[in-house]
């Protein structure tokens, strides 16, 4: 017998799962959510919580600083302590190129109250002693920026969704979504059958599978990231900040008491999650090049997740013209962790009020493509 929903969701990842308690708190009706395999399988069970503020365009800042409220006092709202360590980021420049944009960068990012510093070579010598400094012209440094936990924030959704009435089943494979006349009528998994007049795609690195479902093409590939961990090793008592040398695509930081260091990024989309010597080679080899005495740091493991990039590595949030009640909530491109307690709300929003009023997200609509609207964001050439 088919089961009714007011809101079906798509995909348990962090995502998914922000916007059903989001729904929820606004007493939304029936929500179900459908998660094919464990809730946060997906990236989110491979993200490393990356969270900042020092992005490039205006709508990632908005993103960024309205999560950080929930972030914030998380504990409070969740019951989960979500370990959001300040520990600071720092892109690090080594062309003119880089150093014209960074400056660009800390200009828009104080024009919304966020405490950027650029710092000159000199200053970053003074202060990070371990690193190599023969090509480093400056960077910029934000306290604000930091990591979380992704299995706490995962689980502090999940946890307030289930207790606010929403009906998560996993093990549930969404294969068909039901199209009738312009309108989303439902959807079928192997073993049950929904009818909903609202359907999310929330399916991180599936998002364009889930698409062809509903006969719609969402330009978002999944590339694999591999990252690394080495066993512990002592650099320095300072406090280390997340630091990006933004040429190399590569960043390390803390984890427990050794270091995390990023891997390479896959150019060819696939959903290949395997780790492989050659990333850990190139990991290992930016760390000597950037942190000469990591010669001596011994990688302890490592492992893959995928992206899910869109064509300008923003979001693609929003309804879809010519598929009533199908709302989209994919391509994150690298950041859809620490976006998602904004992401959650503004989907709510939309879906409840009609439109997203906590931040205007109309220029990440799946229009913009068609439309030649693409959005330009240089910090996002580095992706956690
Ligand atoms: C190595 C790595 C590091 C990262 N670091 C950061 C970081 O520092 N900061 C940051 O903000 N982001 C980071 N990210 C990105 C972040 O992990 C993702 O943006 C985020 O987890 C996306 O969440 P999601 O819920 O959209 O996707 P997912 O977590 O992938 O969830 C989607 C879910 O949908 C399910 N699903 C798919 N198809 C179906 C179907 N047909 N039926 C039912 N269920 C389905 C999947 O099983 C999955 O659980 C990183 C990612 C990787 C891989």
């Amino acid at each position: 017998m088919k089961q009714v929903a007011d809101i079906i969701i798509i995909g348990g990842g962090v995502i998914g799962l922000s916007i059903a308690y989001h729904l929820s708190q606004r007493k939304a009706g029936k929500i179900i959510l459908l998660e094919k395999g464990q809730l946060g399988e997906g990236s989110t069970s491979r993200c490393v919580g990356g969270i900042r503020t020092q992005f490039s365009t205006e709508i990632n800042i908005r993103f960024s600083l309205e999560s950080i409220k929930t972030f914030d006092h998380f504990e409070e709202e969740f019951g989960v302590n979500p370990e959001f360590r300040k520990i600071g980021y720092f892109f690090l420049a080594t062309t003119e190129q880089e150093v014209e944009t960074f400056k660009g960068n800390v200009i828009l990012q104080k024009r919304f109250g966020i405490p950027v510093k650029w710092l000159d070579a000199d200053e970053i010598r003074k202060r990070c002693t371990y690193l190599r400094m023969d090509d480093i012209l400056g960077g910029t440094f934000c306290a604000w920026d930091g990591y979380a936990g992704p299995s706490e924030v995962l689980s502090g959704f999940a946890g307030a969704a289930k207790r606010t009435g929403v009906r998560i089943h996993e093990a549930a494979e969404v294969k068909e979504i039901g199209v009738e006349h312009g309108k989303v009528t439902g959807v079928r998994t192997s073993r049950e059958e929904f009818s909903s007049p609202v359907v999310v795609n929330s399916g991180g690195p599936y998002a364009s599978l889930i698409g062809e479902m509903a006969g719609l093409r969402i330009p978002v590939k999944p590339l694999r990231r591999q990252v690394f961990v080495t066993a512990p090793f002592h650099l320095t008592d300072q406090t280390i900040p997340l630091t990006i040398d933004f040429h190399r695509g590569w960043y390390f930081r803390r984890e427990v008491d050794g270091f995390l260091l990023s891997g390479p990024l896959d150019k060819e989309p696939s959903f290949n999650t395997n780790t492989d010597y050659e990333a850990m080679v190139e990991a290992s080899e930016n760390a000597i090049y950037r942190v000469p005495a990591m010669e001596k740091a011994r990688i302890a493991r490592g492992w893959a997740g995928l992206y899910e990039i869109s064509p300008d590595n923003h979001a693609i949030l929003g309804k879809v013209p010519g598929i009533q009640g199908f709302i989209l909530a994919n391509g994150f491109s690298g950041h859809g962790f620490q976006h998602s307690p904004a992401v959650g709300k503004v989907i709510s929003e939309l879906i409840l009020d009609g439109k997203a009023t906590s931040i205007d997200i109309s220029s990440l609509s799946i229009e913009r493509f068609e439309k030649g609207e693409l959005l330009l964001e240089p910090m996002t050439a580095f992706k956690e």
